[in-house]
């Protein structure tokens, strides 16, 4: 049954968290060689795959000193970076004794909010795996400020997914999938070998339980299942402290939590419209612009628009709000705010009569636009 849901994976991405590859002590050298190894044989098998590697914060703290979680944002940051350095020569050791290579890939969030440097970001991973080459990615912790992260790796992880068009992301972590139940507080707890969906009561299954060296718990993981799910992927949640856990997977192990994607995908514009472009103000748009937005799948036309809040330039996501600011969808803008101040509550056919000019109809065109994906908070 597993083996028939990965037949057609021929591109995976492997998110490896820090308590993975690290505990507090810093980095567990013989961790990194294990699935170093164990990527390798999937190398093997014809397998194209893309590394989200963690633990450079945890790798590097004790160089400062610290023992425990680093508290301030310039720790991490120094943390990192010492961390960043130890990490890659591991894993590039262990490729080349296979005869692979490795290269190291350092992403913010801004640089997959800005459509050409994701496209560029895209074209280089792309052009490493034409040559055979395994990217590491992490996040370049060192240069972002707490507003501008990513929040975790899984999330980090599901973007890349997208991102690259793989067919797979395979969360690795400290705990064997999901369970039914806590299992640190229940010894009953059971483990689900397949999620057809994320309904309130799986994600009610992740609870608050999050790992004492990463950010990420399984929630963090949920949502990354969740936007990985609509680029039309399934996600493999499983404990990378298991010994060839990934070859294990590929022999069509029932190993770990399988996820299936949900039945319509995104386009990767629309998912990264929806998860990696970074929203700048909002539109107020009245009842009949939402009913034809939401239940008639048509464009936002100027004459829906009543009220914005916020400002943001032709090109930029903005969100689509109901009078009250509830969000609705998020779309590409095809006019500036100064713009859309005096379109706004007009008829298309007068665009040009106010501006003296019109770039197209719609203030927001469908192509460019997704609803609000149910309880997901898009931030
Ligand atoms: N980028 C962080 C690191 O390498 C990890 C973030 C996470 O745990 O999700 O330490």
């Amino acid at each position: 049954m597993r083996k028939a849901l990965l037949t057609h994976v021929k591109r995976v991405v492997v998110k490896i968290g820090s308590g993975v590859i690290s505990t507090d002590a810093g980095l567990e050298d013989d961790r990194v060689a294990a699935i170093s190894t164990d990527i390798c044989r999937l190398l093997d098998l014809g397998l194209e795959v893309i590394v989200v590697s963690s633990g450079a914060i945890s790798a590097g703290k004790g160089q400062l000193g610290i023992t425990g979680r680093p508290q301030t944002i310039p720790q991490k940051q120094a943390a990192a970076a010492i961390g960043q350095t130890q990490i890659i020569p591991r894993y590039k050791e262990v490729f080349q004794g296979s005869d692979y290579n490795v290269a190291q890939v350092l992403l913010t969030r801004d640089d997959l909010s800005n459509r050409r440097r994701y496209l560029n970001a895209r074209n280089t991973v792309m052009t490493l795996l034409e040559y055979g080459v395994t990217p590491i990615v992490n996040e370049n912790d060192t240069v972002v400020v707490e507003e501008i992260r990513f929040g975790d790796n899984d999330n980090l992880s599901a973007l890349v997914t997208s991102l690259v068009e793989a067919d797979l992301l395979i969360i690795l972590s400290d705990v064997d999938g999901l369970y039914d139940q806590d299992p640190v507080e229940n010894r009953q707890a059971q483990l689900l070998s397949m999620v057809e969906r994320i309904t309130p009561t799986i994600d009610a299954m992740a609870g608050e339980s999050r790992g004492n060296l990463g950010v990420g718990g399984m929630n963090s993981k949920l949502k990354a299942v969740k936007r990985a799910s609509l680029s039309g992927v399934g996600t493999l949640i499983a404990n990378g402290r298991t010994p060839n856990i990934l070859s294990r997977i590929f022999a069509g192990e029932e190993i770990g939590t399988y996820f299936l994607p949900a039945q319509s995908k995104l386009t990767a514009k629309k998912h990264w419209i929806a998860f990696s472009k970074k929203p700048r103000g909002k539109l107020l748009v009245d009842a009949g612009g939402e009913r034809a937005v939401v239940k008639q799948g048509k464009s936002l036309l100027p004459s829906g628009i009543c009220g914005v809040d916020g400002g943001f330039e032709r090109g930029d996501a903005v969100r689509l709000c109901t009078r009250d600011g509830a969000e609705f969808a998020r779309g590409v803008i095809s006019y500036s705010l100064a713009e859309v101040l005096q379109i706004m509550g007009k008829q298309s056919a007068d665009i040009e009569k106010v501006l003296g000019y019109k770039y197209r109809d719609e203030v927001v065109c469908r192509d460019n636009l997704v609803l609000t994906i149910e309880e997901e908070e898009v931030d």
